[in-house]
């Protein structure tokens, strides 16, 4: 508990940003933090540490930091889950909504990914759509999602049961209403 509440103390809360109304929670200075940034992804390792998978994929741009470091740590390869135009093809493409308009997410296809067992990261689940356009995507090429994994939940944002409802599970490693 005592390495939870320090990951939590080093997540910057900002009113009414980047609209008024959303309180956006910043992880950059938990990845600042070398204590709590080896504290977060240690939790992550060891709860996958005896889960059968094959291979990490992280959301651009922060799930990469998370992500890498945990398909590191635990001598997994790592699937980059990219903006719209950044990956030479060729690549399937999701687009999805956001709070403020859409963006689409994209993975290279060019082998079969065929049983490949997939953990998905990224900073934070808010309503879901994020998260739910990268497991499409991992299924889409041949994947399966194992779960998908945040160290951040806004748990009254639905995000969870969006995902429930597709069949992927959701782990967070910290809450908040
Ligand atoms: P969702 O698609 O609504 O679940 O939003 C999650 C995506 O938006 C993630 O990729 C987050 O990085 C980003 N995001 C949304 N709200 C926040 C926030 O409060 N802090 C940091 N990132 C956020």
């Amino acid at each position: 508990q005592a390495a939870l509440d320090h990951i939590k103390s080093k997540i910057r809360e900002i009113k009414d940003w980047p609209k008024t109304g959303v309180t956006f929670r910043d992880v950059c200075p938990l990845f600042e933090d070398p204590k709590a940034f080896h504290e977060a992804v240690d939790f992550l390792r060891d709860r996958y540490s005896s889960v059968q998978f094959d291979i990490v994929a992280g959301v651009e741009a922060r799930g990469f930091v998370i992500g890498s470091a945990l398909a590191y740590s635990l001598g997994k390869g790592f699937l980059p889950l990219r903006k719209e135009g950044k990956l030479p093809g060729p690549n399937l493409s999701k687009t999805y909504e956001l709070e403020y308009g859409s963006s689409t997410l994209e993975v290279q296809n060019f082998s079969s990914r065929k049983g490949l067992r997939v953990v998905v990261v990224d900073d934070l689940l808010a309503k879901g759509g994020t998260l739910e356009a990268a497991c499409f995507l991992i299924e889409s090429c041949g994947g399966t999602v194992v779960e998908a994994s945040v160290l951040v939940e806004l748990s009254t944002l639905g995000g969870r049961e969006v995902l429930k409802g597709r069949g992927w599970k959701t782990f967070s490693l910290l809450q908040y209403d």
